[in-house]
């Protein structure tokens, strides 16, 4: 069985039509998918898709949405009160001070919304950070002296050994997808051996439809693609098992 960790169901790119080929080809070929929302609009999308037992579905506010939220918390508990027993995850939250420096507070806010709700509903958190990976550690070491949280690094693309040491300790999860099949990839690859020799926890997604590996760079991205990225990371650390943990019981509903 495959699990791809991270991807983007309801994302526009996809056509109604071509979700269902997706979800009936994943059916097939024994793939989770783990389908992540950007604003409660797209979760509103998602929602339908738990009706099919290899999908699950996450709920969150992306860092570029932050902002668009205004303080509406209320919003946001109730629709997670409502239908927690279809959300598996929190995500897609996080911060990206490199694409929207402009709205660090408004993300600032609204991640450590969500870093609280995942203490109190006890759901793990699927996290984008791009040039806050620290920022995004130091909120998270702050909550986990209250409760152990369940954090997912996803696209994992951080080369910093500080912030890989941080998540290493604290026992949270790295997330790979398909930059790890680039050629240029190498100083990447390394810290993956790394992790994988440090006994971390590795994840593997697909992004899609973004981010699709090698070799349909370039093209659009499917969750189906996970099992490239799951063998690529097999044949590079020579190991089939090297995802020892999963966040999530999604066993019993598969
Ligand atoms: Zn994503």
């Amino acid at each position: 069985m495959y699990i791809d960790f991270h991807c983007h169901l309801a994302d526009e790119q996809y056509r109604e039509q071509e979700i269902q080929e997706i979800i009936d080809t994943c059916q097939k070929e024994n793939i989770i998918i783990c389908s992540m929302s950007t604003d409660l609009n797209d979760f509103k999308k998602n929602l339908e898709y738990t009706k099919y037992n290899n999908v699950l579905i996450g709920f969150g506010i992306h860092p570029y949405e932050a902002h668009k939220i205004n303080k509406n918390y209320e919003k946001i508990e109730e629709t997670l009160k409502k239908y927690k027993d279809k959300i598996s995850f929190l995500g897609e939250v996080g911060l990206d001070f490199y694409k929207m420096e402009e709205t660090k507070k408004e993300q600032i806010e609204i991640f450590e919304y969500f870093v609280n709700l995942s203490c109190e509903y006890d759901l793990p958190l699927s996290i984008h950070t791009r040039g806050a990976e620290r920022e995004v550690s130091e909120i998270l070491t702050k909550y986990q002296k209250q409760k152990k949280i369940k954090a997912i690094f996803h696209c994992f693309t951080s080369t910093d050994k500080i912030i890989v040491n941080t998540i290493l300790e604290n026992d949270w999860y790295f997330e790979f997808g398909g930059v790890i099949t680039f050629k240029k990839s190498n100083e990447l690859r390394n810290i993956l051996k790394y992790i994988y020799e440090a006994k971390g926890k590795i994840l593997c997604e697909t992004d899609s439809p973004y981010i699709t590996p090698e070799p349909y760079r370039g093209q659009k991205n499917y969750p189906y693609y996970v099992k490239i990225v799951y063998d690529f990371i097999a044949n590079f650390l020579n190991d089939r098992s090297f995802i020892k943990q999963l966040p999530i019981e999604i066993y019993e509903r598969y």
